[in-house]
C-alpha cells in the first residue's frame, strides 16, 4: 500500500466542512423529458469557489492516483480557490488534452471522486464540475490560436476521443496533422454515440475549431486505407470498435424494427408512442433510456442479463444502518420520474422476436437468466426452463457492446490484431511500418478519459519514432 507523505502537509485555511458537495444547476425535469438539451449545467464563479474550499489538499494526492489520466487535482483546485483560473487550466492541460468531454463524461464517482478523502464520511468533492467550470472560463476568455505547423506529417485516421487527442499533442510538439474521418463530421462516438443531454455537440465543434485554428487539418467522408495514408511520415489508427456485439434471437432475420444502440442513438427512429425495449443494462442502454423518454416512447424495458449490482460500503459506513442509497443514472432518473419504475429487468435477455404481417417487430421473448460458474470459476448465466414471457415491442434496440473494430480496416491496412480481434501492438507500434494504433481499437471498448490517455501517450510514442 502506498502511505501517504504527510510531511508536505500545508493545512488548507477556511475550509468548507459542508458534508454534500456544492449542487451544480440542472434543466428542470418537464423539460429533461422532452428536450436534448444538456443536462448538468457548469459551476457558477461562487459555486465553484464553495466546493473548491471542500478540498483539503490531501498530500497523499488518492483522488489524482485514481484518474486514469493522472489529473493534479489537489493542485489544480488550489489554483481555482486562488481565483487563479488559467493557471488552474495549464494544471488541467498538463494530463489531459481533451478535459472538456471528461469533465463532463467520466464515471466520477468511479475514478477520482471515488477516492477522495472527504468522500469515506460525507460526499467526495466535485472534481469533475470544478474541472468543467475552469474549462469553461477558459473558453470564455481564449483568443485562438494561430500556428502553421511545419513538422514531419502524421495522419490520423478516426476522429473519436483517442484520434483527437493524439492530433492535439502532436500538434502542440508541432506537427503537421490531418485528421481523416470516414463519417460526415469528426468526433467518433462523441458525436454519433453519446447523446446530447450528456454533451452538447457545439462542445465538440469548439474543440475541433480550435484545433483547426492550430493547424490541424480535418478531411472528413474518407474512409482512409493504407493506399490513401502513404506519403505520411507516421499514421496513427485511432478507428474505434465499429464492431457492435450481436445476440441470437429467433426470428430476427428480417425483421424490421430491430436497432444497433448506436445507430438508434444517431439516426432516433420515431418511438413515439412504441414499446421499446433495450437490451442492455450498461451505459449505452442508459443512453437508449434517455432518448426514447424523448421520443415520447409508451412503455421502455430494459433488460439486463448480469443480476443487480449493489452498492457495498467499506472503509466506515458513513452512518451506520443507513440503507445504501441507489445512485441513479439521470436516464434512470427521467424514466423513473415518467413512469414510476425502473425500467430494468435483470438477469434476462431476449432469445426470440414476433413480427406482424408487414414484417415490423410487434413482440419478443423475454427468458429469465440464473447465475452460475464454469470449471475455471467464470460467470455463465443459463436459461430458467419454463421462464418465458412476452413483450409487445415496436422497436428493440441492441446495447450489448462491442467486439474489436471491422475486420476489413485492418485488412485495410495490413496490421496484425489480437485473439480478441483488438489491433495489436508493441508500445503502440503495429506490425506495419510507421502505422501506431491506440484507443478502442487497441484496448478494446473503454471510456472516453482512457481513449484520451492512449491517444496522448500514442502522441509519445510517434514523436519518438520521429525523432530518432
Ligand atoms: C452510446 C455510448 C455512450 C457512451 N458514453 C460514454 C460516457 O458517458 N463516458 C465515457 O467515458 N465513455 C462513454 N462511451 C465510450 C466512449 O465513447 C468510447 O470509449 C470512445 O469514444 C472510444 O474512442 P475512440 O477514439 O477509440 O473511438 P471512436 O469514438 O469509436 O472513434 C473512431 C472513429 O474512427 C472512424 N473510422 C473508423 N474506420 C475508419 C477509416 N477506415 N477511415 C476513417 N475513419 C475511420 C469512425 O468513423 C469513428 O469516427 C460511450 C460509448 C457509447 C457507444
Ligand atoms: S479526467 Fe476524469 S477521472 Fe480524471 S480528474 Fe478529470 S473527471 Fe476525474
Amino acid at each position: 500500500m502506498i502511505m501517504p507523505d504527510n510531511t508536505v502537509f500545508v493545512k488548507v485555511e477556511n475550509p468548507n466542512m459542508a458534508p454534500d458537495r456544492t449542487k451544480n444547476q440542472r434543466l428542470p425535469m418537464a423539460q429533461r423529458l422532452t428536450t436534448y438539451e444538456e443536462v448538468e449545467k457548469t459551476y457558477t464563479e461562487e459555486e465553484a469557489l464553495r466546493e473548491a474550499s471542500r478540498c483539503m489538499g490531501c498530500p497523499s494526492r488518492w483522488c489524482s492516483k485514481e484518474c486514469p489520466a493522472g489529473m493534479p487535482v489537489p493542485e489544480f483546485i488550489k489554483a481555482v480557490r486562488a481565483g487563479d483560473y488559467e493557471a488552474a487550466y495549464a494544471l488541467i492541460s498538463s494530463a489531459s488534452t481533451l478535459p472538456e468531454f471528461c469533465s463532463r463524461l467520466c464515471p466520477q464517482e468511479k475514478q477520482c471522486q471515488s477516492n477522495c478523502t472527504r468522500s469515506i464520511r460525507t460526499e467526495a468533492v466535485g472534481i469533475g464540475r470544478l474541472e468543467r467550470f475552469v474549462v469553461e472560463k477558459h473558453y470564455e476568455n481564449a483568443k485562438p490560436e494561430t500556428a502553421k505547423p511545419d513538422g514531419k506529417r502524421v495522419a490520423v485516421v478516426g476522429s473519436g476521443p483517442s484520434g483527437l487527442s493524439a492530433a492535439q499533442r502532436l500538434a502542440d510538439k508541432g506537427y503537421a496533422v490531418t485528421v481523416i474521418e470516414a463519417e460526415e463530421k469528426p468526433g467518433g462516438l462523441l458525436r454519433y454515440g453519446i447523446p446530447n443531454m450528456k454533451l452538447e455537440k457545439g462542445i465538440l465543434d469548439r474543440k475541433i475549431d480550435a484545433m483547426k485554428s492550430q493547424g490541424v487539418a480535418f478531411q472528413t467522408g474518407v474512409t482512409a486505407t493504407a493506399e490513401t495514408v502513404k506519403d505520411y511520415d507516421a499514421v496513427v489508427l485511432a478507428v474505434g470498435t465499429g464492431n457492435a456485439r450481436s445476440i441470437p434471437m429467433a426470428g430476427a432475420e428480417g425483421a424490421r424494427g430491430i436497432y444497433k444502440a448506436v445507430d438508434f442513438l444517431a439516426a432516433r427512429p420515431d418511438a413515439a408512442g412504441k414499446d421499446v425495449v433495450i437490451v442492455g443494462g450498461g451505459d449505452t442502454g442508459n443512453d437508449c433510456v434517455g432518448t426514447a423518454i424523448r421520443q415520447g416512447a409508451a412503455s421502455i424495458t430494459q433488460i439486463e442479463m448480469l443480476p443487480e449490482v449493489t452498492k457495498v460500503s467499506f472503509i466506515v459506513d458513513p452512518i451506520p444502518g443507513k440503507p445504501a442509497e441507489k445512485k441513479f443514472d439521470s436516464s434512470q432518473e427521467e424514466h423513473l420520474n415518467k413512469f414510476l419504475r425502473d425500467p430494468h429487468i435483470y438477469q434476462a435477455t431476449v432469445k426470440a422476436v414476433k413480427t406482424d404481417e408487414t414484417g415490423n417487430i410487434c413482440a419478443v421473448t423475454v427468458v429469465r437468466l440464473q447465475a452460475g460458474y464454469d470449471d475455471s470459476r467464470r460467470l455463465v448465466m443459463t436459461e430458467i426452463p419454463g421462464s418465458e414471457r412476452t413483450l409487445p415491442c415496436g422497436i428493440l434496440v441492441i446495447a450489448a457492446g462491442f467486439l474489436g473494430p471491422k475486420a476489413e480496416t485492418a485488412a485495410a491496412f495490413g496490421v496484425d490484431t489480437t485473439a480478441r480481434s483488438n489491433i495489436a501492438d508493441t508500445g503502440y507500434q503495429t506490425s506495419a511500418e510507421k502505422i501506431f494504433a491506440c484507443g478502442d481499437c487497441r484496448t478494446g471498448q473503454s471510456l472516453v478519459v482512457k481513449a484520451m490517455v492512449d491517444g496522448r501517450d500514442c502522441a509519445d510514442a510517434v514523436d519518438a519514432y520521429l525523432s530518432k
